[in-house]
């Protein structure tokens, strides 16, 4: 779930994180609070030439959304540089086996998420950026393995390729 996001100023960003999420192996993607058209374009065309059969919602209440989780038995996990560090947590977190809603920021994030979040999680103590934080966050949840991941449905697939580009098109 995207937290803040500013429709002026964050597309780009919010955009990345949303593709990031279907990337690494993510269910879904939430934008917290705000509608923006402009970032549901760009994932549902990724998802409609690449596949992936993601939730998207948006415009939903953040804090609602957090409690509501908790309350169906999911844990929240927010990712702050001044949480615990990721080392240090994430194989609890994995061995829990329950649905995590994982939080990021764009704005300065209320103090609400701090309290309400299972873990307050750290990708390094240094300031970086949600989609690197939320990449390595989901990087080793999976150890790895989402980067193998197929998408059902998928119209384009890459032929690896030592030079140039190879695509493999399945007609619609
Ligand atoms: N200025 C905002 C504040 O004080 O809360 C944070 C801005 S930061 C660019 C946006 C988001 O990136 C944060 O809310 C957090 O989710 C994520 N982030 C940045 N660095 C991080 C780190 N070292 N560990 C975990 N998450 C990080």
């Amino acid at each position: 779930m995207r937290y803040g996001h500013r429709p002026g100023r964050d597309k780009r960003v919010t955009t990345h994180t949303a593709l990031v999420a279907r990337a690494f192996g993510a269910n879904g993607f939430i934008l917290g609070d705000v509608v923006d058209e402009g970032v549901y374009r760009v994932f549902r065309k990724v998802l409609d030439y690449w596949g992936g059969d993601l939730v998207f919602e948006m415009g939903v209440d953040s804090a609602k959304y957090c409690v509501n989780w908790r309350k169906n038995g999911g844990v929240v996990v927010h990712l702050t540089m001044y949480g615990i560090h990721i080392d240090d947590v994430i194989d609890e977190i994995r061995s829990l086996n329950k649905d995590i809603l994982v939080v990021i920021g764009a704005k300065k994030v209320p103090r609400f998420f701090y309290e309400i979040a299972d873990y307050n999680v750290a990708i390094g103590h240094q300031p970086h950026s949600e989609i690197a934080a939320l990449a390595v966050f989901l990087d080793r949840l999976y150890g790895g393995r989402e980067l193998h991941f197929k998408f059902p449905g998928a119209k384009l697939e890459i032929i690896p390729s030592k030079s140039g580009k190879r695509i493999k098109r399945t007609p619609l």
